[in-house]
């Protein structure tokens, strides 16, 4: 069983500052995460719904272009698509810095998977991850996965100083 300073579950607001104080601390500090980095904030929440009220506020203020002493040529349409993209393009940027900045820590495990705890010192970590199907036929030239759960376990210090 692998034996870490540290265990940190999920990579939302704390996880990855507290990690890189571990890290940088010379405490080896594992980090798993069961989803997207960067959790609710980066991907879901905050970053998100700010990109979108920004959107609709430039809008806002655009239509009113006359108070504020310009005119526009045109109606001023909304293209959700477009705004989407930019919300999808912004948090997308956010999610990949926090991984990258995870996964460039020295002393820092970065493990992806559900964990739960096994002891009050031990974590399990169910993974999910593709395997190529036995047969290496391949369906239109790609081959072939199947979805397969996978499980390890963890040690980490009881007290750290
Ligand atoms: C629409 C919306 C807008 C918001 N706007 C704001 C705002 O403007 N300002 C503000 O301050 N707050 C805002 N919030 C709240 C903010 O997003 C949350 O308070 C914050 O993200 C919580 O952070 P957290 O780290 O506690 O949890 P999360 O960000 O949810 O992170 C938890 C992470 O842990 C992972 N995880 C959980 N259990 C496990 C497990 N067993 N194994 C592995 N990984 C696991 C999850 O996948 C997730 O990535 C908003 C929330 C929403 C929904």
């Amino acid at each position: 069983m692998k034996h870490f300073d540290a265990i940190i579950i999920g990579t939302g607001q704390a996880g990855p500052s507290l990690a890189a104080r571990f890290a940088g601390a010379g405490k080896t500090v594992a980090i798993i995460e069961r989803h997207k980095f960067g959790g609710t904030c980066v991907n879901t929440g905050c970053i998100p719904t700010k990109t979108m009220v920004a959107s609709a506020y430039a809008v806002h203020v655009a239509r009113r272009g006359v108070e504020y002493g310009f005119a526009a040529n045109s109606d001023v349409r909304v293209d959700m698509k477009r705004v989407k993209a930019r919300k999808d393009e912004v948090s997308g940027r956010s999610n990949r810095g926090v991984e990258d900045w995870l996964r460039g820590l020295k002393n820092c495990t970065v493990l992806e998977g559900h964990a739960r705890f096994q002891s009050p010192t031990t974590v399990a970590l169910t993974m999910k991850f593709l395997r190529p199907t036995k047969s290496s036929s391949t369906l239109a030239g790609a081959p072939r996965f199947r979805r397969c759960l996978g499980s390890m376990m963890f040690h980490f210090s009881r007290t750290l100083r």
